[in-house]
């Protein structure tokens, strides 16, 4: 029996130690000390000694256990430290490799016109107003002068919108309702802009586009006269354009102005010569005029006391100008390739 003692004690040690992981170690564990090893059968066996060899035998069961035990404590403490050893290898996170950079969007063309003007005016001490985009009949028509029968009416395809109860909802045509909401809401004096998204009923080719931009300018004060206004352009057209450019005025009619004026810029590129930009050195910009005193009156403004002048320019008009962009439609194509070109965010 002790020499069955000492050779399942020599074989332990050896199975534990040649145990590669601890899976091996666990097999070795079973076929060691299990239930079914012949070291158990042996500790069964002690029953059936006489007692003197039963105390000498099973004392030295008792120091092979603990010695087989203590052997296999020992090689799974190693094992189990190789594990981890090799977790935190894994997880090691590299501080040398290069980092992927987040990639950087930039602004769009429009929001960087759009900031341009309305830092321009907010300098010269302008108001940023805002209204609803959708718009009913009397602040988008006839608020602006505009009746029912106006021609004016069949000259911008507005598009109506479906809500039940409510027949003359639109989608305001230009940024000018937000004029009228202004005057309503406050009394002279008024220097406002209002910068927004308006709606036609246009088929998209190369200039025209079924949504766009505009920013309007309103103001209303005593004294106000057409020189305020044309110095106030010249003002924008100098920094927008440069500090070269001048401004011409030519007569034109819009319902909500009287007079109303076409407003050219002197062409930025041929400063005024002629060139294939502008033809023959002015460029077309906007449309202004001294607001019609039954626009004042339809707000409830004293028209003998208060004049003002309102003028409103497109902002893609200012962007295809600025960045030399052929075609309106790649500003809403979402070329990242092509927006890509107009500098970082800020
Ligand atoms: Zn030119």
């Amino acid at each position: 029996m002790l020499e069955t003692l000492e050779g399942e004690l020599a074989r332990g040690r050896a199975a534990f130690e040649a145990a590669a992981t601890l899976q091996e170690l666990e097999d070795a564990q079973v076929s060691v000390l299990g239930r079914k090893a012949p070291f158990s059968q042996l500790q069964r066996g002690l029953g059936s000694l006489d007692e003197s060899q039963r105390r000498e035998v099973g004392a030295r069961v008792n120091a092979v256990r603990t010695e087989l035990t203590a052997s296999l404590d020992t090689r799974r403490a190693t094992l189990q430290e190789a594990v981890e050893a090799t977790l935190l290898q894994e997880d090691r996170i590299d501080m040398t490799l290069p980092g992927r950079r987040p990639r950087a969007g930039s602004l769009h063309p429009l929001t960087l016109v759009e900031r341009e003007v309305i830092e321009v005016f907010t300098r010269l001490g302008f108001r940023v107003a805002e209204g609803p985009e959708i718009e009913d009949d009397w602040h988008n028509f006839q608020a602006l002068n505009i009746p029912t029968d106006h021609p004016a009416r069949t000259m911008k395809d507005s598009l109506f919108v479906a809500i039940p109860g409510h027949p003359e909802l639109l989608l305001r045509t230009e940024t000018s309702a937000v004029q009228i909401r202004t005057m309503q809401s406050q009394p002279p004096p008024v220097y406002v802009i209002a910068p927004g998204r308006v709606y036609r009923r246009e088929t998209a080719d190369a200039t025209h586009l079924a949504v766009f931009h505009q920013v309007e300018g309103l103001v209303v004060d005593e004294g106000i006269t057409f020189a305020d206004l044309k110095g106030t352009l010249e003002a924008m057209a100098k920094e927008l354009f440069g500090e070269r450019r001048r401004v011409r005025l030519g007569p034109a009619y819009f319902p909500f102005v009287e007079p109303g004026a076409e407003v050219g810029v002197s062409c930025f590129k041929c400063d005024g010569v002629g060139c294939r930009v502008c033809g023959n050195g002015w460029i077309e910009l906007l449309g202004a005029g001294m607001v019609h005193p039954q626009v004042l009156e339809n707000c409830g403004y004293d028209p003998e006391r208060y004049t003002g002048f309102a003028f409103g320019v497109g902002i893609e008009r200012i962007a295809l100008l600025r960045y030399a962009i052929p075609d309106i439609r790649m500003l809403v194509d979402g070329d990242v390739r092509f927006l890509e070109q107009f500098g970082t965010a800020s």
